[in-house]
């Protein structure tokens, strides 16, 4: 049988053996995994990709838009406006999120090290010393939100019915 890359190359033009890759092709779509049933909104990535809150996906974590505000990045709502999800769980919750943001920062630099040593590989040491600093200051708003939005998400999975609950139970306090 013929493989596919002969099919695209043109090797053959058999339309049943073409429909009959198609066919293969699209079965592989239909794959009953945890992942590949899960929605692109049930993901976590999801979550962290808009800053959404990791149990509803619904309401905002951070209070403001503006990622590269100085005096706004930092500002967090208190808990979800849509779930009620309290987001410090405990007090002191978002140091552990430091190590993530200590991952995204090795990331960055070995990033700007590696694309730099690339793009020319006789540059001297400290033009890599500033290249990487300036990334990791510029980006710093970025790897703040992200390590806290990271965080959240290993302790919490999305929850679909999370926001009917949260107004039942407070409909019923009314
Ligand atoms: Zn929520």
């Amino acid at each position: 049988m013929d493989s596919i890359l002969e099919v695209l190359i043109g090797r053959t033009s058999n339309f049943q053996l073409e429909s009959n890759i198609v066919t293969k092709i699209t079965q592989l779509d239909i794959c009953s995994c945890y992942l590949c049933n899960m929605s692109w909104k049930e993901n976590r990535l999801y979550s962290i990709f808009n800053g959404k809150c990791p149990v509803c996906h619904e309401g905002k974590v951070f209070s403001h838009k503006q990622v590269f505000h100085p005096s706004k990045f930092d500002k967090m709502e208190e808990k979800c406006s849509e779930c009620g999800h309290k987001y410090e769980i405990e007090t002191g919750f978002f140091y552990g999120a430091m190590y993530v943001s200590y991952a995204l920062t090795v990331a960055i630099s070995v990033a700007v090290f590696v694309s730099t040593y690339l793009i020319y590989s006789e540059t001297v040491y400290w033009v890599y010393i500033l290249l990487i600093l300036g990334a990791l200051i510029g980006l710093a708003p970025v790897t703040f939100r992200v390590g806290r939005l990271i965080w959240m998400n290993f302790f919490h999975g999305h929850k679909p019915d999370a926001i009917a609950n949260y107004k039942a139970k407070t409909d019923g306090k009314v």
